[in-house]
């Protein structure tokens, strides 16, 4: 979105708030190179310089602004707000690359060792796979909805320990990730239920989730219930049935 707005043109930076005013003042009126995600990880590149932001749980790009606003980039008519971020700094090159050097593989990147790191990375720990899918040391971009949805599609338990996982269950797990995440980001909308169990008249989780905001219904696959527990501060929803 910001580089549709921004791209190859020159920005106005501000921050109303005050909290970025001396860095927004060192790329105001330079060109957007690009704007590009590592996970939840956006890089906007001004010339020799690098916002780096990470929204966190409560941060928001807006099109309107207001006095809360960290950040206000606008070029002709186009403008975008954010607020609330968890991470809003300059970098520069060696600085994004020590972001980046410190994530885990992101599903929706073409990187043949992708794979292979995320495996290795789960292997490596004694903590269950439902919190590991979190760490972004581990694997960059999946939220709360596709550690559950995904978990389930491919029937792993999350409670069991990343070493305890078979490499192959692993490369789909990664596999589904990338797929799920791939048609999350192609159309706006997270949809994560195979088609085989859509039903006519489902309200909208039945219609979208298999496990995720469904505790005490029936699994879509077995019919067991869903249940749901906390696991790394967040909500964990899985069918007790079919994830082993
Ligand atoms: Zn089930």
């Amino acid at each position: 979105m910001l580089e549709e707005l921004f791209r190859g043109r020159p920005v106005a930076a501000s921050s109303p708030q005050g909290r970025f005013v001396s860095q927004a003042a060192r790329i105001n009126g330079q060109v957007l190179q690009e704007a590009f995600a590592w996970g939840k990880h956006l890089f906007l590149h001004f010339s020799d310089l690098y916002v780096h932001v990470h929204l966190g749980l409560y941060g928001d790009w807006r099109s309107s602004g207001g006095p809360n606003v960290r950040l206000a980039l606008s070029s002709g008519s186009n403008s975008a707000y954010l607020s609330g971020p968890n991470t809003c700094e300059l970098l520069d090159e060696t600085g994004v690359r020590a972001v980046i050097g410190r994530l885990g593989p992101d599903p929706l990147r073409a990187d043949p060792q992708g794979k292979e790191r995320f495996c290795l990375a789960i292997k490596k720990k004694a903590v269950p796979i439902g919190k590991l899918v979190m760490d972004q040391k581990v694997v960059s971009g999946p939220g709360n909805i596709y550690r559950a949805e995904c978990l389930f599609r491919v029937g792993i338990s999350p409670f069991r320990k990343g070493q305890n996982v078979a490499v192959p269950r692993l490369e789909r797990l990664w596999d589904d990730l990338a797929c799920a995440m791939g048609q999350g980001l192609q159309s706006g909308i997270i949809d994560t239920l195979e088609s085989k169990y859509k039903r006519a008249g489902a309200d909208e989780v039945d219609t979208r989730f298999a496990v995720y905001h469904r505790t005490g219904r029936a699994c879509p696959r077995c019919g067991t219930t869903v249940k749901e527990t906390l696991m790394g501060g967040r909500r964990l929803f899985w069918c007790p049935g079919c994830q082993r």
